[in-house]
């Protein structure tokens, strides 16, 4: 059902890609004179001066068996952020096609699709924050190139009902993402084992939230072969410098730290939880799969200020569609949430 060639702009099928100087010559060399980078090498202790991997291979093959999936299924981008980007300019044309958000979600799959000229279709989450299937499917038609599903979501903290996804993939004929940011948090199974059964599934997941390393920007795309070729094609051919990937690549040695952290983040989280029912102007705390909750208050943005004003700064969703009076709360270290706790216990 799923054909790529029916989705795929027709500027991008027949684009023809950078060929860097590394694509040109990819054996082993003792003088390398092609690229014009500086030979001495860099004002640094450590040198940059050579062009870094176009295609990442080191990284993605070190990703490659923590997550079970080959390298040639894995698309690394400047932080998944630019993955979102690339989606939009390989498979939508600007003032043609539409994808449709379910909001309340993620900001970027609104702003990339308004920098991109693509028009927005929304279609809120139920009140229990899951999937409008027959909403969704009302909303689409011939030109509609993508969904964007965020699970567990951003900014509500739940996970979307697996079968909704499953039916999504299983009759739209255009690409379902599935944004994993939080996954490392999630009680869920990750879609990226169902990479195999479904041709038009794109998985993102991102080094930025539980690896701890949002300042290296590195986000990742998992899906069909088809798939991560075009998104090479399109993305800068240096799209992930060489720091980032020596630093990505050291990281990804350490699981059981990242491990040790999460279990420690979700203690955390359950504490935090208990702790925020106690107050009279917390009137729920919706379910989180995330390193984060979403906190219905009686007065958000008085809670907001006040929590600034002792130099505490949470996430005000209190404007965002089923989100009002909500405030939205990452775990942070015990001390951090334990002063978090004690200042709110002083709001009046
Ligand atoms: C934080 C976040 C991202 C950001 O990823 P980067 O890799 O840092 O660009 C993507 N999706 C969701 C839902 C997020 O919350």
């Amino acid at each position: 059902m799923f054909d790529i060639n029916k989705i795929l702009r027709s500027n991008i099928k027949n684009l023809t890609p950078y060929s860097s100087a590394r694509d040109e010559f990819k054996g082993e060399a003792s003088v390398y004179l092609d690229a014009n980078e500086n030979a001495y090498g860099s004002p640094l202790d450590t040198n940059y001066n050579r062009y870094p991997d176009p295609l990442q291979y080191a990284v993605k093959k070190r990703l490659s068996e923590i997550k079970g999936v080959p390298p040639r299924n894995i698309f690394l981008g400047n932080g998944s952020d630019e993955a979102i980007d690339i989606l939009y300019r390989s498979f939508c044309n600007p003032g043609v096609d539409n994808v449709i958000i379910v909001p309340p979600t993620y900001g970027m799959y609104e702003v990339s699709a308004n920098i991109n000229d693509i028009e927005l279709r929304r279609v809120p989450l139920t009140a229990d924050y899951q999937l409008d299937l027959e909403a969704i499917a009302a909303h689409i038609d011939d030109k509609t190139k993508l969904i964007w599903i965020c699970s567990p979501n951003n900014p509500t903290g739940n996970s979307m009902h697996r079968e909704d996804i499953e039916t999504l993939l299983a009759n739209f004929s255009g690409l379902v993402i599935v944004d994993e940011a939080y996954i490392n948090f999630s009680r869920q199974k990750s879609f990226i084992q169902e990479l195999t059964e479904y041709a038009n599934l794109v998985v993102l997941q991102t080094l930025s939230k539980a690896w701890g390393l949002a300042g290296l920007r590195v986000g990742m795309a998992f899906a069909s072969e088809e798939i991560i070729e075009v998104m090479n094609k399109v993305k800068p051919p240096y799209n992930i410098n060489e720091a980032s990937q020596a630093l990505a690549l050291a990281a990804l040695q350490n699981v059981d730290q990242i491990n040790t952290w999460i279990k420690e983040i979700l203690t955390e989280r359950d504490k935090l939880v208990l702790q925020l029912k106690n107050l009279d102007f917390v009137l729920d705390i919706y379910p989180s799969d995330a390193n984060f909750i979403l906190v219905k208050t009686t007065d958000a943005n008085g809670i907001y200020n006040y929590l600034v004003q002792n130099g505490i700064i949470v996430r005000n969703r209190n404007k965002v569609e089923l989100c009002e009076g909500a405030l939205r709360i990452t775990i942070g270290t015990p001390e951090e949430n334990a002063k978090l706790i004690e200042t709110l216990k002083d709001y009046k």
